[in-house]
């Protein structure tokens, strides 16, 4: 649907939906399109409305020409397809697991077992890491302990 502000031949300033360009185009030509203060039918499009429904911003069906600014691929930042990481983002991933190296203890494929005790207050109260799996992961968070998963990259130094 497209909005358009529309003026008649005696400037009566009124709008209207319409389908797409066409179909206004169509509707005028044919006299469907009238002034609701004067009736005329010679009516004509006036400026735009700039964006209106964020539906249309997401998924344009069919770009008008007259709608180009409201069609702008919305500005998802989302890495596509699996492909290798950026530089960038990679050197940032190697820092994040150094600190978490420096910060936490290793605890392995012990991980979940070591979150439950020191959740349960077995262990000593300490930042951890290690290996595990979603299911343990998921019934860790249904049991109040909440995991991060970081994306795990080789070292910077190999
Ligand atoms: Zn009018």
């Amino acid at each position: 649907m497209i909005h358009y502000n529309l003026r008649c031949s005696a400037d009566h300033g009124f709008d209207g939906w319409f389908n797409d360009s066409a179909s206004f185009d169509k509707q005028a030509k044919r006299g469907l399109v009238e002034c609701p203060v004067c009736g005329d039918t010679k009516v004509e499009r006036a400026l735009m409305t700039p964006a209106v429904s964020t539906s249309r911003a997401v998924a344009p069906v069919e770009p008008v020409p007259e709608a180009k600014a409201e069609v702008l691929p919305p500005a998802v930042p989302a890495m596509a397809g699996g492909g290798r990481l950026p530089a960038q983002m990679i050197a940032m991933l190697q820092k994040l697991r150094a600190e978490v190296e420096k910060n936490c203890d290793y605890v392995g494929p012990e991980l979940a077992e070591e979150a439950r005790k020191i959740h349960r207050g077995e262990a000593e109260e300490r930042a951890i890491y290690g290996e595990t799996t979603r299911d343990e992961a998921e019934a860790l968070a249904e049991e109040g302990i909440e995991l991060r998963q970081i994306p795990w990259v080789p070292r910077a130094d190999g």
